[in-house]
């Protein structure tokens, strides 16, 4: 890495928000060394992507350049978890937390809606439900609380991020649509999960509605229902009329009721980030899912980097509230910063503990060493994997539409082998740019374009950087490829292009060069540096390379259609009059 001139600036103020490129040119460096000093930390970013103030500043620390905000607003930080000894010493019960997920338009959003609306608390219904992620409703007595923010999106992406916050899983499917792709999506993620997971059978009110038809379906899955033998609830719902509602609660009661569900409300508290935003007058504002412990205003908390105070604590009515216990969603103000969903946060004796936390965090992320990669490239894969210089394939996909960019990538994500694994790291419509070539050149990624061009300066980029281009028109050769590629058996395919033929007409000697043939070209052009195929009676006899190609006693570069030449080939002294010589070069194919 290059480090900073010393001419360069000794602070700078940074916004809350910043591109990679506006970022650089602040700090006096180039896009691609702030892309690579930005990979060090594992964010993944383009020249034109924005990054938060943190992530910036940390950038510019590196580089001796002290930062420091240039207004006063929050920023959304890349949070690391820091993982606390958290036995389960456990004893109070705490209600359930529930996801729901399904096929689009299968009700999702309908049901946590239909569920929201009967259940609001009596007394309680003055406020305004506002929406923060997560709600949660009293029946008999007993609380149950639902994640709202439907989509296998966010129970993976919490997921990914070890926040395993889901007790329960229902699984929606509309009676008239059936078990459909992501219906199939939704059941792998919970069994992925090892969640125990409910089936939600919506949209009984109408006409085409076939439960029966779903149940079926469903054991083609190996989900199989109660009725059918199986140990799976299914529950026919209607979110419109409301019908089975009732029916639904009882069976996340039950389930949840085996699962023993407990914690200790009387430690401090730790908890999950369900969604978060930067609010324009109260600043960055988190709903938290309280995982165990009981979170109270004041309190000072940590989430990855960013650390803070509870100022003040809403429920999903807006109502404040001064304390939150196990599996309540609460909103807080007073953060620093804005953490990202699926970030932990934890709840530290003082604020100053919870500061020194933060330092640790940061320098251990600063000083985590970011090992560049080399570069890579299809061909060399097995090899770097053999030696155990790869353990992941990244790659860059760029594609013409984006329902194709979805279905390659799903496909990408599963090639990966024992020993490699493969990332998207980027994905995005439209042809293959500089920012792209960029972000490769800094991951060590590969670029694979599907039925999209490449700008003419990313092209020279690449060459430039050495990051490697793949075009492909065909989703099957795309993966067939890396697949290869991941299995050792990429065997690089290339493609004859003939550029110019010519006929031997007369033979000469030299004492220097030995044989020259006299030729006459009869189609395009011989260059001097192609390989040449000598076709005798349309049999090849030899395939070399030229060794010398001449115009009366010069040596040239290239010899045009129509003109008179001495060929001298590597190697070879035999030609007979008649030969026909085939210029060509090798062009790669895959
Ligand atoms: P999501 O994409 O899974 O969140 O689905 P939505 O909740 O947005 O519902 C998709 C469509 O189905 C909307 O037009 C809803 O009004 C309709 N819908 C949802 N539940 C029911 C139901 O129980 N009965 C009927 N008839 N329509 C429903």
């Amino acid at each position: 890495m290059t480090t900073r001139p010393s001419s360069g600036p000794r602070s700078v103020a940074l916004p809350d928000a910043i591109t990679v490129k506006g970022l650089s040119e602040r700090l006096g460096i180039s896009p691609i060394e702030a892309i690579k000093r930005l990979m060090t930390h594992g964010v993944m970013a383009a020249m034109n992507d924005t990054i938060d103030y943190d992530t910036a500043a940390i950038v510019s620390a590196e580089l001796g350049i002290a930062p420091s905000r240039e207004d006063s607003g929050g920023a959304v930080a890349t949070a690391v978890r820091e993982d606390e000894d958290e036995s389960e010493d456990a004893g109070a019960p705490r209600p359930p937390v529930v996801t729901i997920l399904g096929h689009v338009d299968h009700g999702k959003t309908s049901l946590l809606d239909a569920i929201r609306e009967t259940n609001v608390v009596a007394g309680e219904a003055g406020g305004i439900t506002q929406h923060i992620g997560a709600y949660q409703i009293e029946r008999d007595g007993k609380a149950v609380t639902f994640i709202d923010t439907p989509g296998h999106a966010a129970f993976t992406a919490m997921r990914a991020r070890g926040a395993q916050i889901t007790d329960v899983a229902v699984v929606v499917v509309a009676a008239d649509d059936g078990v459909m792709p992501q219906t199939i999506e939704a059941i792998n993620h919970v069994r992925a999960a090892e969640v125990p997971m409910i089936i939600a059978i919506n949209k009984t009110d109408l006409p085409a509605a076939n439960a029966d038809r779903v149940k079926q379906q469903l054991t083609e899955q190996s989900v199989v229902v109660e009725e059918y033998g199986g140990d799976v609830l299914a529950v026919p719902v209607s979110a419109t009329t409301g019908e089975g509602l009732g029916a639904l609660l009882e069976a996340i009661d039950l389930v949840s009721e085996i699962q023993e569900l407990k914690a200790s409300p009387e430690r401090l508290a730790s908890g999950t980030v369900v969604e978060a935003e930067l609010d324009p007058r109260r600043g960055p504002l988190a709903t938290v899912l309280v995982r165990n412990g009981t979170l109270r205003q004041g309190d000072a908390l940590v989430s990855g980097l960013i650390s803070g105070k509870v100022k003040a604590m809403f429920d999903e009515r807006g109502e404040r509230l001064r304390e939150a216990g196990p599996s309540r969603p609460v909103r807080i103000m007073g953060l620093e910063d804005v953490p990202a969903a699926g970030d932990a946060i934890e709840v530290f004796e003082s604020e100053r503990a919870a500061r020194r936390i933060v330092e640790q965090a940061r320098r251990e992320a600063e000083s985590a060493s970011g090992a560049r990669r080399g570069h890579l490239t299809l061909d060399t894969l097995f090899h770097e994997v053999s030696a155990g210089n790869v353990k992941e394939l990244l790659l860059i996909l760029k594609t013409d539409v984006r329902g194709s960019a979805e279905a390659i990538r799903g496909s990408l994500q599963v090639l990966g082998t024992g020993e490699v694994k493969v990332k998207v790291i980027h994905t995005a419509t439209g042809p293959v740019s500089e920012s792209d070539v960029m972000l490769a050149g800094a991951s060590g990624a590969i670029i694979l374009a599907f039925n999209v061009r490449t700008e003419p300066s990313a092209a020279s980029q690449a060459e430039i950087n050495g990051v490697e281009i793949r075009t492909y028109d065909v989703i099957y050769q795309l993966l067939e490829s890396v697949d290869q590629a991941l299995e050792g058996l990429y065997e690089p395919v290339y493609e004859r292009v003939v550029d110019g033929v010519a006929e031997v007409r007369a033979l000469f000697r030299s004492s220097r060069v030995g044989q020259i043939a006299g030729c006459y070209v009869t189609e395009g052009t011989l260059l001097r540096g192609d390989r040449v195929r000598l076709l005798r009676n349309g049999d090849e006899v030899i395939d070399t390379s030229c060794s010398g190609l001449r115009r009366f006693q010069d040596d040239v570069r290239e010899v045009q259609q129509g003109f008179e030449c001495g060929v001298v080939l590597e190697r070879y002294d035999a030609f007979e009059e008649g030969d026909l010589l085939e210029f060509y070069h090798q062009q790669r194919v895959n």
